[in-house]
Order: C-alpha cells, then structure tokens, then sequence
C-alpha cells in the first residue's frame, strides 16, 4: 500500500528545497566516483570542543541529577553564566529570569520566533541574501517574507531608506545579521542606531542573529544589538555556542533580550520541547567562563586560513577582500554564470565544494560562499586544483556582481 494519498501540510510545499540536502547528494555521487573531496561547502566548524568542556561534560555525565528532564526554560545557573558573559563582554545588563532563554541551538529559537510571533500573512522584512533560517522560519509560519536585496556597492548593508513606507508599516518583524553569513560583512555601530531608529518608527520586532560574536579580526569588535540604547524595547539577539567554541554538534544556544518577546518564544517550546541535557549546559557554562586566550586561539586560526585562501587566490587573479569576521569567503562567479552551475563545475573539475549563494536567497545569486573549516594544507590543495583546472574569475564580476 502506498501512502500518496497522505501529503505533508502546505507548510513544508510553502519552503523552498534546502540546498544543503540537494548539495550532500552531489557529494555522494562525487565520492562514489573516487574524488578526493575538500568540503568547504557547510558552516560546520572542524575541530573539538575546548578539552575543559569536554571534562566538564563527563564530570556532568557522572551526576544522576542531571539525568531528568531539565528545567523548560534552562538552568538558573546557565542563564546566570550567560548574563554575566553579557555584562563581561558587552558591559550590558540582563536580568538571568527573564531576559535569558537557552535554546537548542540558535537555528531552533531562530525558526520558533517566527511560529511564536507570526501569523499567515503577516509580513517579515529579511534580507537576501541570508542565513537561511531567517526566511525559512517565516515561510513555515506563513507569513509573508519581503525580502531586502544587499548589494555589493552598499557593502552588503541593509537599505533602509529603500523600503517602501507602506511595507515598513505591515511589518512585523525583521531579521538582520551581522557579522554576516554568507557575505562576511560587518555593520558599523551607526548602523546599528538606524535600524533600531527605524524598528522603534515602524513598531518592528528586531531579531539580531550574532552568531559570530567571537570570530572577528584584525582588531574588529561586532556589536551587539543590545549595547544600543532602546533596543531591548524592541528587540532580541541570538547567540551559539557552535561556532566559537567548535560545539555545533551539542546543540547550544540562546537569546537574549526583551523580556515579552523571550516570553512567547518560552510559552511555545514549554509545549515542544525540554530544552538542552542538563549536564550539557553546566559544560556550555565552562564554555562561556574559558579565559580570552582560547577565544583568540580560535580568531588566529580563522584569520591564518582566510589570510591564506585570499592571498592564494590573489594569485590566481581573483581580487577579493578579506573579510573581517566570521568563517566565510564570498566569492563572485565569473561573468555570466549562475552560482548553482559554478558551484557545481568547481566541484565536478576539482572536488571543491563550496556553497551556491542563491542557497541563501535570490540576492546571493552570482556568488559562491567558501567555508574556512580546512586547514591550510587542505585549502592549499584546493588552490592547487583550481590553478590546474584553470578556473578563473574576471575581476569585473566584484562590479557586475
Ligand atoms: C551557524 C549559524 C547559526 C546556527 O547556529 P546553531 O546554534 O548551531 O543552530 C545561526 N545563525 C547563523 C548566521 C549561522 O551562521
């Protein structure tokens, strides 16, 4: 008996397909054919998690009391270390009851805000390209997305002043995220006072994802939504552990901010979820206590890679700037190709992977996101096999773009 008769909910025919699926088939078939594959496709950081929270996770492990259902709304003692975090790094204060919520992950609180928050037809402004969570949660909510096409000549900044009065007035919410994935840009503080100037006129819920909170180089400190003043009014700000301390796979994260708007986001998981295994908050508490020295272990290695990669492809004729945060080159395709047919003649000709930008929305069509989550011998190979292949870029693709 076949079941076609059962379809999924409209929601799920409503997103578009993730690329990152369709992406690991084609690897798949690339490995099959013998292909030595150099994966710079994913945002999966490639080393272990800090050794002392590794220890305190064991240490956790022995302790039957973590071995229940954890509280719904975290730890008191991890919304604690991550208010303290807060006040330590951006010299902010959170009240740990209230303005804290630990999450499984940021991608989970990301996409449950929009459940929590929209309803179909509400209208949500995200910009394009982007973490794909910002518009993919919407779409499931069935909301609207608008979406606010970054360029290149803005220094892939949000447009403001383009969005048109009657649509900033629909407007619900808005997602925003800097340092960016996938363009690494970053936005100036500045930047930071006109969106949240404009959220406050428009009555927009704000939602900072700050990912890479931590990745950043040559000196560059992001901001955080938070250090603005009135943005707790209306805003709140995602944070992973993932990236900064290699946990990705521990599933941690969490949102800080206006304490209404973590409330809805709390009612809606107390009927999903119990939220993080005990013993793995008590180790992300050791995660967000690690001395600055591990952290600028973390930046060095990410800024020796980006330095390698787009020296090595300034060689190769490709003029790219170096970004100053998060673990990501992105790159333009030469003239007159699609970043689905790059990407995918990249990895047919050298077993490159890297990310087609339109996996990111219509706005990162032209480019490729390269990952620095291989070391320098790996990435150097890949420089290599490009240089072989003869994949070349035309410097005027940065303008076309
Ligand atoms: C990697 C990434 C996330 C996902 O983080 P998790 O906490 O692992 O779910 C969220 N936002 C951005 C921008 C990312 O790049």
């Amino acid at each position: 008996m076949t079941l076609d008769w059962i379809s999924p909910a409209e929601r799920l025919q409503a997103l578009p397909p993730y690329v990152f699926a369709r992406l690991d088939e084609l690897k798949a078939r690339a490995r099959e054919q013998g292909l030595d594959l150099i994966d710079l496709g994913m945002g999966n950081p490639d080393g272990p998690a800090p050794q002392p929270v590794i220890d305190a996770a064991i240490c956790a492990l022995q302790n039957p009391a973590n071995h229940g259902y954890p509280p719904f709304e975290g730890t008191s003692s991890f919304r604690r270390a991550i208010t303290s975090w807060y006040r330590r790094r951006y010299d902010v204060d959170l009240d740990p009851d209230s303005e804290a919520l630990p999450l499984l992950g940021s991608k989970e609180g990301l996409t449950h805000l929009a459940l929590a928050y929209l309803n179909p037809d509400d209208v949500v402004l995200v910009p394009s390209p982007a973490y794909p969570a910002h518009f993919r949660g919407p779409l499931i909510a069935g909301a609207k997305v608008h979406s606010l096409i970054l360029k290149p000549e803005q220094d892939w900044l949000i447009d403001l002043a383009a969005i048109p009065e009657a649509i900033a007035k629909q407007a619900k919410i808005l997602f925003f995220n800097y340092p960016s994935n996938p363009t690494g840009a970053t936005a100036p503080r500045e930047f930071f006072e006109e969106i949240v100037a404009f959220a406050r006129r428009y009555e927009i819920l704000l939602v900072h994802d700050l990912c890479y909170a931590e990745l950043a180089f040559d000196g560059y400190q992001p901001t955080s939504l938070l250090e603005i003043p009135g943005a707790k009014e209306i805003g709140v700000e995602f944070h992973t552990l993932s990236k900064t301390y290699n946990m990705a796979g521990w599933r941690v994260g969490f949102v800080v901010g206006n304490r209404h708007i973590i409330q809805g986001l709390r009612t809606l998981k107390t009927n999903l979820d119990y939220g993080i295994f005990a013993a793995l908050q008590s180790a992300a508490e050791i995660a967000l206590e690690l001395p600055d020295v591990y952290v600028n272990q973390v930046q060095d290695r990410y800024r020796r890679r980006r330095d390698f990669l787009i020296d090595g492809l300034a060689q190769l004729g490709w003029d790219i700037p170096k970004p100053k945060a998060t673990m990501y080159v992105w790159v333009p395709c030469p003239i007159g190709m699609g970043s689905t047919d790059f990407a995918l003649s990249v990895l047919q000709q050298t077993g490159v992977v890297v990310t087609p930008g339109n996996a990111f929305g219509v706005g990162g069509e032209g480019y490729v996101r390269v990952s620095l989550i291989a070391e320098c011998d790996r990435l150097g190979e890949a420089l290599k096999r490009f240089k072989e292949a003869n994949i070349r870029y035309q410097s005027e693709a940065l303008i076309s773009g």
